[in-house]
């Protein structure tokens, strides 16, 4: 720990200790975020800091030291038991640091990081707490009998967590009804024989952008739905919109914005830009990208057209933007801006559970006529489309002539 105050040793570190430093950082909140295979500790910081992190054992536990700092007088209360944290304990070493202890219920890996200041939060301390190597089962794709597989449709309600996406003018948050559309859709499509939905997040916590990729690839996902709520400062704009990836520029300057918007997702949540290999994926990514692309066109275009027939759509076309979340070069995959949280009577509509359930109707239809139309081979939607099997009836839409 010393190690963290080179310029300070001795004698002169102990002369300052009565005194705090008027440079001391202040931390004002500390927030715990749990997901199914990850708990997130983020402490708010005045400023940056040193810190350093230990995982000790017996009891498992973390002990965090921030370097000369405190907790601030207004600072809400220590966090109640969350996930993997039993119990979190606070304590002013003499040397001046912060120590902060997170009493663990297992066996954990820790990863720490310090996040810049972005436009909805100051400096963060970021702690990730994650099972450790060997624990984690895989999920086994269950296979509909006889023999043909069933199609996997990854649901994906953005934001979460740290990142509450778009925020209505009556308080609506994008990243809670985006979850509640995306659950109602994976209830739709798992009520339907052959399709089988996993959702990338089951609950308030943040996930970043590539392990929403990597949660669909890890289950062999045959489509990616990503579910957002769009805003912008025109209050009166609204509708929804099916975006597919660019492989260039996006089709319009908004798009452009929108892109950027939310792949700021990973930098609000705070997200450690430790994947380096951008450079040499996108290269491999372009080769394979191409013909998931046309695919992902198709399924965007049906799902547009349901959207179509029971909400406002803002533009009559697919449209097209570079969005991180849409970069898996082997699963069609489409991002739907399911309406403008901006708009204050969208807002209101969003929050409806009657709305929410249209949405999502709307949206597996479009996904059950692409596959239809474009049944992959050896699945049971393949056998069921082709009359080896009756095709069901939907009991989702009122209108079945789509
Ligand atoms: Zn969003």
């Amino acid at each position: 720990m010393r190690r963290l105050l080179p310029h300070i040793v001795g004698a002169t570190l102990l002369s300052m200790l009565p005194q705090l430093p008027a440079h001391a950082v202040e931390v004002r909140a500390i927030r715990l975020w749990a997901g199914p295979d990850n708990t997130r500790v983020v402490l708010d910081l005045s400023g940056s800091a040193q810190h350093s992190l230990q995982v000790l054992k017996n009891p498992d536990r973390v002990v965090l030291d921030v370097a000369d700092a405190r907790l601030a007088s207004g600072a809400r209360a220590v966090p109640a038991a969350t996930g993997a944290v039993k119990q979190v304990r606070l304590g002013r070493r003499p040397s001046g640091e912060l120590r902060i202890v997170l009493d663990m219920a297992r066996p954990i890996q820790a990863k720490s990081f310090l996040a810049a200041p972005n436009d909805r939060y100051g400096y963060r301390l970021v702690i990730d707490l994650g099972a450790t190597q060997g624990v984690d089962t895989p999920v086994k794709v269950e296979h509909a009998p006889p023999e043909a597989r069933v199609l996997i449709i990854a649901i994906d309600a953005g934001h979460g967590g740290e990142d509450p996406g778009a925020i209505g003018k009556h308080g609506t948050r994008e990243k809670d009804v985006v979850l509640a559309i995306a659950r109602e859709l994976a209830l739709k499509i798992n009520a339907e024989p052959g399709m089988k939905a996993v959702l990338t997040r089951n609950g308030d916590y943040f996930v970043p952008l590539r392990d929403r990729m990597r949660r669909a690839r890890a289950q062999a996902a045959d489509l990616f739905v990503s579910i957002h709520a769009d805003s912008i400062r025109d209050r009166r704009i609204d509708g929804s919109s099916v975006y597919i990836l660019s492989q260039r520029g996006a089709t319009d300057e908004a798009s452009r914005w929108l892109a950027e918007r939310e792949n700021a997702s990973d930098l609000i949540g705070g997200v450690s830009l430790d994947d380096k290999d951008d450079v040499l994926a996108s290269v491999l990514l372009d080769l394979s990208q191409s013909a998931s692309l046309s695919a992902s066109q198709v399924a965007a275009e049906r799902v547009l057209r349901q959207l179509n027939r029971v909400a406002e759509v803002r533009k009559p076309q697919v449209q097209q933007a570079r969005f991180m979340v849409l970069k898996s070069p082997d699963i069609p995959s489409m991002l739907v801006e399911t309406a403008y949280i901006s708009n204050p009577q969208e807002e209101l509509r969003l929050r409806a559970q009657r709305h929410q359930a249209k949405l999502a109707a709307a949206i597996h239809q479009g996904v059950h006529d692409y596959f239809y139309a474009n049944p992959p081979a050896g699945t049971r939607v393949a056998q069921l489309a082709t009359g080896a099997a009756p095709r069901p009836v939907l009991a989702t839409m009122g209108d079945s002539g789509g």
